[in-house]
């Protein structure tokens, strides 16, 4: 395997960053996860748009103008001669003194791994997945803006830790008022009598690129879309519930802390959607080809 280490691919054993970077000691820096479909990158405008934002919400300087991120992201993608692959870009704030000030890092470490994407389990998309409300709140926005893509994840890792003691396979966070915010690493929807529902962004989540096509897609679909302040016993009585990453796709989800959801089966709208995603990818793959 080859990755991206600041300009260079080198093997993955010589794929080293300092431990004084600030990405290792403070978790400062930005991410982005990004799909491959056979060598396609899906979406990668979007992706490379919020990795600026990202950028610009940390006062971090992207090494290279995003062209050439997103010719780096492509190298490395068919240096490892991937089709279906997972892709991870990082860029930290680059390594320097101990210290809190940016300005002790002359440059940000910019890291892109890809490997191959590895399905999740059919079951999973077939049954749905088990979720639970956790005592963790989301970050509050005036804290540490969840808008902003940032591989600082202990706020995420410790609602992690309580869904895995529940035995849940993803947890979902409220946020500071006590509102539906989303996942550890996903947007969460909910359907009630035919209306697709999922948080308004001034919940203070990320703003999903798997979110906003969803969006989109249901508005093709003649679905109704709310984005709306929701409530955990919305997610209880809600008839359909899903969750959406840019690898999970549409995930549906058949129990909220073991209650099922609807019938407890994935429901009607969701595989609706699920299908108009996966058609959507397919789109995309023709019109590049073509
Ligand atoms: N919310 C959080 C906290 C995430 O980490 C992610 C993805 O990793 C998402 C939502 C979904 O984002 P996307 O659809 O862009 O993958």
């Amino acid at each position: 395997m080859l990755v991206y280490l600041n300009g260079n691919l080198v093997p993955k054993e010589d794929a080293r960053v300092s431990v004084f970077d600030h990405g290792y000691l403070y978790g400062d820096g930005i991410y982005e996860t990004l799909r491959a479909y056979d060598g396609m990158l899906f979406l990668a405008d979007k992706h490379l748009l919020r990795l600026k934002s990202s950028a610009d919400a940390i006062s971090l300087n992207l090494p290279l103008p995003l062209e050439h991120i997103g010719k780096a992201l492509l190298d490395t993608i068919s240096a490892n001669k991937l089709g279906d692959a997972y892709v991870r870009i990082q860029v930290s704030r680059g390594t320097g003194e101990i210290g809190l000030d940016p300005a002790l890092c002359p440059a940000p470490t910019m890291v892109i791994i890809a490997k191959p994407f590895t399905a999740y389990p059919a079951g999973y998309y077939e049954r749905g997945v088990s979720v639970a409300i956790v005592k963790t709140r989301r970050n509050h926005p005036l804290a540490l803006n969840p808008s902003i893509k940032g591989t600082n994840f202990l706020n995420n890792i410790l609602a992690k830790i309580e869904s895995i003691r529940a035995g849940a396979y993803e947890a979902i966070m409220l946020n500071w008022e006590g509102y539906v915010a989303e996942g550890t690493i996903s947007n969460i929807f909910l359907v009630k009598a035919g209306v697709l529902y999922t948080p308004h962004l001034r919940t203070g989540i990320l703003e999903g690129v798997t979110r906003g096509l969803l969006l989109e897609l249901a508005g093709k679909e003649s679905i109704e879309t709310r984005e709306a302040p929701i409530l955990p016993r919305d997610l209880y009585e809600a008839d359909e519930c899903f969750i959406t990453n840019t690898t999970i796709e549409v995930m549906p989800v058949s129990t909220v802390d073991g209650r099922p959801v609807g019938k407890g089966t994935p429901g009607p709208v969701t595989s609706v959607l699920r299908r108009a995603y996966q058609d959507e990818v397919r789109r995309c793959l023709k019109t590049k080809s073509s």
